[in-house]
């Protein structure tokens, strides 16, 4: 061999090594092998990486990795986290997320049903094995504490990590994944209840994909190519659960699992990624890293400065195609079809092609780079056919058509309409249809929900029609009490024929969903329509919904109030829940714990009333209002009279459950606008706004009788000692509070029980 080939060979060895090198990467998990990372593992072994010239290292956790620093120190070049990873961000920490796999969290609290733990109320006084990060942590405390249930009022204990604990009894629930511990349970056929964080309003990402800052900016190819192989593999062992479940039995099996427990996992988890209702497959809402982030702030880590998403979140707002979808979407021509006659979803104004499906057309270009045009569509289907074009033909659909299941491919809902009622102004609001016994109700031949109506509601008569004029022309004639059909169909067609005799009485618990199709050999197209879905922005809906709204609705509340809304506000508040619902839900829950959680941080953990600092506050909001409305207000401070007594004679319990007893007492008997909370052991103070001390002492002295005369179980009447002072210019807090402190000794020199004011 010629020297120069030589040369050459080593030349292409070494490059090829260097290459190898540079896409030689590491994916850290953070935890053992097993399903929850299932995409990995395929994405590996079915060559997934490999297309891409990707050799990628998985490997497992232990207990000494940092999975944050590793990544930030190139020891890792990609990692798995869970939410936490917030609190990192919010450290200034230079992570990026990719996606997302489990929408909702894995971790749930797990019981015994013969524990009898029905509630988390019942959690007071047993004992609660949770893992000692709190950050991992979070959701189960949160949910815990969102219940009124005080940290001190459970037996915490350190994770132990093993189900035994349970089974034997040792500790009375634990925190555990869903996809793991009911399994092996029910396996033992061992009933279990379980406390699910989700359902309590803290609904936290897990299994996210995460890598540096440095690696996006270095690698932003290497970076797609990664995320897209391992969606790929995703997608594929979500499809595939039993042959990956069989090849993580085979290969990755590092802790003994059956075969069908990694089955169950797959199952469960699949559930979680939430693909099959719609969500895309590791999406990541900056909206939904918002709320997580405020609650974590609440719960004391990290600030409360919001993150700048866009350098948090990987193109969290581009469609990020593969290669056959790049190819797909640059070398194809698309025409909508449409009907010309279908307000407001495609019609003719003023000689323009116009209509929601327009819209949403143009929407979809928008996020990915199509060029198209719209065509009418042959109203004889063997014109269609013939309709030869070089372009990819698409449809705007309202129902799955299930003859054409075969040949025709549908994407998921692009946008969900509320089915609703229309009939003659004298008809009352309609809430269920249950309410329209006997009556006879008009409903369209090809309605997508005429088959199940009929069903359910058999004691409806459902009056066909070919045409909405029809319909609409029975409700006229009475002949029909109304007529069922999507409320902006029946809006439209109400203002374009002028109808000012009928309105929308009520609304369906169905929605029509608009979804795209195509012939199925073009099914790429609905993978990237299916890809773009969760992109669009709820104000890119509102825009829409808001053009295409025009018309009087009613609604009423249960009290059958009648509530007049001229258009389009409700309407539009209508159709944007609809859309949106899903995800607003998602945000009062999260909303109504977080203020629980707030109030919990000001209680009292014994008597649950405010604490001292609680108290400390509203004296403080006081001192200012004082300083611009100068009304009078005062404090009550109050002393518990021998309280020692109590404890020593019939122990601390008692003595505990007098000061409950108490400041429930207390808590009925004071204005709505009164404030009471546990200055210390048994002094409380209580502050009246609007309310000068001469009232205060008034009100005191009857509230000093009412506990004298209350029945505490302790053989002998429980008094207090009172102090009393009134706010007066420059006074400070300290100053008030020490005046009424004052006072209060001053009684208690005195002889006890008494009120006095200083
Ligand atoms: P006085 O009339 O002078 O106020 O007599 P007292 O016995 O009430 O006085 P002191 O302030 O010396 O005692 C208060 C006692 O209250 C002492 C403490 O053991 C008890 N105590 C404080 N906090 C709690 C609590 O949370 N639970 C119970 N059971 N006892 C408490
Ligand atoms: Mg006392
Ligand atoms: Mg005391």
């Amino acid at each position: 061999m010629k020297f120069r080939n030589i040369f050459f060979i080593i030349i292409i060895l070494i490059s090829n090594l260097f290459s190898d090198e540079k896409n030689k990467i590491t994916l850290q998990l953070d935890w053992l092998h097993q399903f929850q990372f299932a995409g990995y593992y395929i994405a590996k072994e079915k060559g997934f990486y490999k297309n891409y010239n990707l050799n990628v290292d998985i490997r497992e956790f232990s207990n000494d990795i940092n999975l944050v620093d590793n990544v930030l120190n190139n020891e890792s070049t990609y990692s798995i986290g869970k939410s936490s990873l917030v609190i990192d961000r919010i450290n200034n920490k230079d992570i990026v997320l990719l996606a997302a796999i489990y929408q909702t969290s894995p971790i749930t609290l797990i019981s015994l049903k013969s524990s009898n733990i029905k509630t988390l109320h019942d959690l007071k006084n047993k004992k609660l094995m949770i893992t000692s990060d709190a950050k991992d942590a979070a959701s189960i405390n949160s949910m815990i504490k969102s219940q009124g249930i005080m940290s001190n009022d459970i037996d915490f204990i350190p994770h132990s990590f093993k189900l035994d604990d349970l089974i034997s009894g040792k500790i009375d629930a634990m925190g555990c994944y869903l996809s793991n511990e009911p399994y092996l349970l029910e396996n033992k056929n061992i009933e279990f209840n379980l406390f699910t964080p989700s359902d309590y309003g803290f609904d936290f990402y897990s299994g996210i994909l995460f890598t540096s800052k440095n690696e996006l900016n270095k690698n932003p190819k290497r970076i797609k190519n990664f995320y897209n192989a391992s969606i790929k593999g995703w997608n594929y062992a979500f499809s595939n659960i039993e042959e990956t479940a069989k090849l993580i039995y085979e290969k990755y099996n590092t802790q003994n699992k059956t075969l069908d427990s990694l089955i169950y996992e797959g199952q469960v988890l699949k559930k979680l990624s939430k693909t099959e209702e719609g969500e895309y497959l590791g999406f990541i809402d900056y909206k939904k890293i918002d709320e997580i982030r405020r609650l974590y702030s609440v719960l004391g880590f990290g600030n409360n400065t919001s993150i700048e998403f866009n350098n948090f979140i990987f193109n969290s707002q581009k469609v990020i195609l593969n290669k056959l979808e790049n190819n797909y979407v640059k070398n194809n021509k698309f025409s909508l079809l449409i009907n010309k006659n279908n307000r407001p979803f495609s019609y003719f104004d003023n000689n323009q092609i116009t209509g929601i499906e327009v819209d949403l057309l143009k929407l979809i270009s928008k996020k990915i780079d199509v060029k198209y045009n719209i065509i009418e569509k042959p109203k004889n289907p063997l014109i269609f056919n013939n309709l030869k074009t070089n372009s990819v033909h698409l449809e705007f659909n309202y129902s799955i058509d299930q003859v054409n299941l075969s040949k025709t491919i549908y994407s998921k809902p692009l946008i969900k309409i509320p089915m609703g009622i229309a009939t003659s102004h004298d008809k009352n609001i309609i809430t269920n249809l249950s309410i329209l016994k006997g009556q006879k109700l008009a409903i369209l031949k090809n309605s997508h929900i005429y088959k199940e109506l009929k069903s359910k509601y058999n004691y409806i008569d459902f009056i066909l029609v070919d045409t909405k004029k029809e319909a609409f022309s029975l409700i006229y004639k009475e002949k029909v009490f109304g007529f069922i059909d999507n409320i902006l169909s029946l809006s439209h067609h109400m203002i374009k024929e002028k109808l000012s005799t009928v309105k929308i009485s009520g609304t369906l618990p169905y929605n029509l969903e608009v979804r795209v199709s195509t012939n199925k050999e073009n099914f790429v197209l609905i993978d990237v329509i299916n890809k773009m879905i969760p992109l669009i922005k709820s104000e890119e809906r509102e825009e829409i919904a808001k053009k295409y709204q025009l018309i009087i609705f009613e609604k009423i509340n249960d009290y059958s109030w009648i509530y007049k809304y001229i258009f389009p506000l409700l309407l539009a508040i209508l159709l944007i829940l609809v859309i949106n619902s899903k995800m607003r839900k998602e945000i009062r829950k999260r909303k109504n714990a977080e203020e629980a959680l707030k109030d919990y941080a000001n209680r009292d953990s014994l008597t649950k009333i405010y604490n001292r600092a609680k108290i400390d506050s509203v004296i403080e909001k006081e001192i200012k209002d004082f300083k611009i409305l100068k009304e009078p207000f005062s404090i009550i401070f109050f002393d518990i009279d021998d309280f020692k007594l109590i404890n020593d004679n019939f122990g601390h319990i008692k003595g505990d459950n007098v000061l409950i007893k108490i400041s429930s007492l207390v808590t009925v008997n004071i204005r709505g606008t009164d404030i009471i909370g546990r200055w210390g052991g048994e002094e409380f103070i209580i502050i009246l706004p609007k309310t000068t001390s001469d009232k205060a002492f008034v009100f005191a002295n009857n509230l000093r009788e009412l506990i004298s005369n209350n029945n505490f179980d302790i053989n002998k009447p429980l008094t207090i000692s009172v102090g009393i002072s009134e706010y007066s210019e420059n006074d400070t807090k300290k100053d008030l509070i020490k005046r009424a402190d004052e006072a209060m000794y001053y009684v208690k020199k005195q002889g006890k029980n008494a009120v006095k004011i200083l």
